[in-house]
């Protein structure tokens, strides 16, 4: 059984690729500034008091938006994600502009 490739079905298959393996930054706004970060914006895993409070901070340095707050090198899941801009903490996933659809 073969399933005939349409000219639809390639377009959500290029989509889909797109959405995977691109984080779209346009969508990821500071909840505090509005301020927007891209590709080469960095946060560093350190260690931290209020509101994360976490004392094991590896040193690493990465975009914490395409790991989902997640550190690489230590597997820390940061649950607060400060802005770059107005150095307000914020909680990783209000940073995502929701879908109003
Ligand atoms: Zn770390
Ligand atoms: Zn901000």
């Amino acid at each position: 059984m073969a399933y005939r490739k349409t000219a639809e079905t390639e377009e959500i298959l290029k989509a889909l690729e797109k959405s995977a393996e691109k984080t779209d930054f346009e969508r990821i706004r500071c909840p505090l500034c509005n301020w927007s970060p891209n590709a080469s914006s960095r946060w560093w895993c350190a260690d931290c008091g209020a509101p994360e409070y976490f004392y094991g901070g590896c040193g690493a340095s990465w975009n914490t938006f395409e790991t989902r707050g997640k550190c690489p090198t230590c597997a820390h899941q940061w649950r607060w994600t400060s802005c770059l801009r107005c150095a307000g903490w914020s909680r990783h996933e209000d940073w995502y502009l929701k879908n109003d659809s």
